[in-house]
């Protein structure tokens, strides 16, 4: 298949692979992590699995570069509602 626009489709890295954006080549994001030129989601399928084993509620990001790639994950502690 070929597209005339560049895009990346930027998924959970684990379980059940949860789409959280395509990418385009250019595009704009709300979310980013400042200063490392990564974009950043929030992960409530990580964090219903991580808090569910740890018994600690839990909040997991994926972080991922503008080529769709995951860099990092990470999580922390809960601190009230969002
Ligand atoms: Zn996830």
């Amino acid at each position: 298949m070929t597209d005339s626009v560049n895009t990346v489709e930027v998924r959970c890295p684990v379980g059940p692979r949860k789409l959280f954006t395509k990418l385009k080549l250019g595009e704009e994001f709300a979310t980013y992590v400042a200063d490392s030129n990564l974009i950043e989601f929030t992960c409530r399928d990580c964090a219903k699995a991580l808090s569910r084993a740890s018994g600690e509620t839990v909040r997991v990001f994926h972080r991922f570069n503008f080529a769709g790639e995951l860099v990092e994950t990470v999580r922390q502690p809960y601190a009230g509602a969002e």
